[in-house]
């Protein structure tokens, strides 16, 4: 086995088994935090010296959730619910639950009367995220997680902690956008399921030795020659790690050449600056992180990037995963696709779910789409 697939393999396995992850965290002594999407303080928990665990969901029927969400709420907070009632979860010290949309705005509520034993930090941004006002509602918020957490690892979380975590995790974030470039280019050696795999990896690992293995598969794949014969694209929306969905970019010779995914890139890409007080540095990056549907972005920027993103990419399309039930997605998309229309850029839409079993429609408008490329 070549060190390239070496690391592919050993990050596959961590992504599919979280749990495995979770327990071995646990048995060697480490308390864990529950990360749920979006942006939420990660680097505070690094820095109390726990391990922050992603929770973006599973694909999986969901049944108690029943009990507290509606149908028409998206299968991330369900199947994130379904896990917490169900004690998939348990050896979780506490879950950080933000506010960034309708739907997550009860999360909370439902998580505190559903699963007793795994207490909420609530995560409070500020909307107008890019005034000076809004930075220091954001660094006050962090500051009360700070403390709130401190109290679970029963330590202090000093500023030199969290300037260390944050240094950690910009290492982090350089390591998957130059990973996601060499991936683009070697859409043989790192088909769609891999390469997604590999990103989503770093959501239950020590992200010191997420950034160490990216960084070292981002210089083998440079040394490899580049893939022909693929049709590249940019993926855009919250989530594309649906296996069945990434089994059909590949029987499609479909190449993510670049994303706009929440759970992937777009955290990444944007660092955190270094500033004299970490938390002041951590609030400045919320303001200036783009690409996403629940960032208040009214001049949607978000369509800009993306159409920049696909320029840069020589993509001949835009696939755009949207989550079912979402409305912050679909609320963009109307706004977003006319820019890439105007630039004369293809968007192919497929609406995804955690539970959906049939993906035959979507077969059939990928198979279409790549016809047309
Ligand atoms: S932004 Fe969309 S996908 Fe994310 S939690 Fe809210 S409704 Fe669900």
């Amino acid at each position: 086995m070549s060190r390239i697939d070496d690391i592919l393999t050993q990050l596959e396995t961590i992504s599919r088994n979280p749990r495995a992850q979770l327990d071995a965290c646990l048995a060697a002594g480490k308390k864990a935090v529950g990360v749920m999407p979006y942006f939420c303080p990660e680097e505070l928990v690094y820095a109390a010296g726990m391990q922050p665990f992603g929770l973006w969901g599973a694909d999986m029927v969901c049944d108690q959730s029943r009990r507290y969400y509606p149908a028409f709420i998206c299968s991330i907070l369900h199947s994130v619910l379904e896990l917490g009632i169900t004690g998939k979860l348990a050896g979780l010290s506490a879950i950080m639950i933000p506010f960034s949309c309708d739907s997550l705005k009860g999360m909370a509520t439902n998580w505190e009367v559903s699963v007793k034993d795994i207490p909420v930090i609530n995560v409070a941004y500020a909307q107008n995220r890019k005034i000076d006002a809004g930075t220091e509602f954001t660094a006050s918020q962090l500051r009360k997680i700070r403390g709130q957490l401190a109290e679970i690892a029963g330590r202090e979380i000093t500023d030199a902690d969290i300037a260390a975590a944050v240094e950690v995790y910009n290492a982090d974030r350089a390591a998957i956008i130059a990973f996601a470039d060499a991936a683009g280019k070697h859409p043989k050696l790192v088909p769609a399921a891999k390469r997604s795999a590999v990103i989503k990896a770093g959501f239950f690992m020590d992200r010191a030795e997420h950034a160490k293995l990216l960084t070292e598969l981002a210089e083998l794949l440079a040394a490899e020659p580049g893939d022909r014969g693929y049709i590249r694209v940019v993926t855009t929306g919250i989530l594309a790690d649906s296996p069945a969905l990434l089994e059909i970019f590949e029987e499609n010779r479909i190449c993510i050449a670049a994303d706009q995914i929440a759970a992937e890139s777009v955290d990444a890409r944007t660092q955190t600056p270094v500033t004299e007080d970490p938390i002041i540095g951590m609030a400045e990056r919320y303001g200036k992180l783009e690409g996403c549907s629940i960032l208040f972005d009214p001049g949607k920027q978000r369509g800009k990037e993306l159409v920049e993103l696909a320029k840069q990419a020589g993509a001949e399309g835009i696939i755009w995963v949207m989550t079912k039930f979402c409305d912050p997605e679909e609320y963009d998309f109307v706004p977003v696709k006319r820019m890439a229309d105007a630039a004369g850029i293809r968007v192919l839409s497929l609406e995804v779910d955690r539970q959906m079993v049939n993906y035959e429609q979507i077969r059939s408008a990928v198979q279409a789409f790549a016809e047309m490329c």
